[in-house]
């Protein structure tokens, strides 16, 4: 079945440029009546204004699609909030939103100040959290929607100079984890894409070779199928240059010392066989830790 957003409606959130304006162009082509977020601010987050939404909102209305413009700050709850009543107000409901909204401040930890650190995860962190709440209760009423989060590799294996973005890039599989679990039976799926492409992030870093391949056209089709009809949840997809990959976080099945000496020596002789990874793990949630560690120890000491 073709993915279809017909009669829905899509938030994407500083989508005025880069990747979410390919997310809203491609949601609005397949059906989506779209609400195209942007702050409008620079790369650090300063200054703002709704210019490059409204130029993303007359990019899909000419191609015969339905859009508003929004100019609301994803940090700001009164913003957010305004944003989904306009949305019920012009398009009478929200059926996905994306996370998107983004902004850099490159430091190595030794350089970068508190502040800065602070202003990265205010955007990605709790602006998620904040756009995320302000649909949440719509979305469990109508019992059905669609969150996707906005993650990135320099969380999931870290970047030299991007300890405030990586810190809150991972911290957003956190917020999917939880999200999922607490959506499932309203019918919300959260899921997070984790993009490389060339944008004004990160045009600055990469070769004219590179800047060509990573077309931001290339992230949005698995972005887009992440908060359709047929969409998994708590599910985070690489994507970029072509590739669409899964990212999944797994644990070594380990050793268990239950009933035996378990000392810091103990750990440090049996480091490689803890470290090996060969047969990953993979939990459904965090209990279902608790659950195989318990198991392992009645195992060992005899009562299972
Ligand atoms: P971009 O700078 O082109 O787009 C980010 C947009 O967010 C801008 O239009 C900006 O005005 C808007 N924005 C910033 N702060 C905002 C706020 N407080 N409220 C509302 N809008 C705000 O960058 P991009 O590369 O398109 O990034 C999009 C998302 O993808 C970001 O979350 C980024 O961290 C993530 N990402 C990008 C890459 C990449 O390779 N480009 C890699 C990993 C993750």
């Amino acid at each position: 079945m073709a993915v279809s957003f017909k009669d829905q409606v899509a938030i994407v959130t500083g989508a005025g440029g880069g990747l979410g304006r390919s997310h809203a162009l491609m949601l609005a082509a397949h059906g989506a009546a779209v609400v195209v977020n942007d702050f409008g601010g620079a790369r650090d987050g300063t200054g703002g204004s709704t210019a490059a939404a409204d130029a993303v909102v007359r990019e899909i209305k000419e191609a015969g699609g339905r859009a508003i413009a929004d100019g609301g700050n994803v940090t700001s709850e009164a913003d957010m909030q305004a944003m989904v009543e306009r949305t019920l107000k012009e398009f009478g409901r929200v059926d996905v939103l994306m996370n998107n909204a983004g902004i850099l401040r490159d430091r190595t930890f030794a350089k970068v100040t508190i502040e800065d650190f602070r202003a990265v995860v205010d955007v990605h962190l709790m602006g998620t959290a904040i756009a995320s709440k302000a649909v949440w209760g719509v979305m469990r009423e109508q019992n059905y929607g669609r969150i996707l989060v906005t993650s990135s590799t320099s969380g999931a294996y870290g970047n030299f100079g991007q300890s405030n973005y990586g810190a809150a890039k991972m911290a957003l599989i956190g917020l999917m984890n939880t999200l999922h679990l607490e959506g499932a039976k309203y019918g919300i799926h959260v899921n997070a894409i984790l993009p490389t492409a060339a944008t004004r992030m990160t045009g600055d870093m990469m070769s004219e070779e590179m800047l060509q391949m990573l077309a931001p056209e290339l992230v949005s089709p698995a972005a887009v199928w992440l908060v359709s009809r047929e969409a998994p949840s708590r599910t985070a997809l690489l994507a970029g240059a072509g590739t669409v990959a899964r990212l999944a976080v797994v644990e070594s099945e380990g050793i268990c010392f239950a009933g035996k000496s378990l000392t810091p020596d103990d750990v440090a002789a049996n480091f490689d066989r803890i470290a090996d990874i060969s047969s990953p793990i993979e939990s459904a949630e965090g209990l279902r830790h608790v659950d195989r560690i318990i198991e392992n120890a009645r195992k060992a000491l005899g009562q299972a």
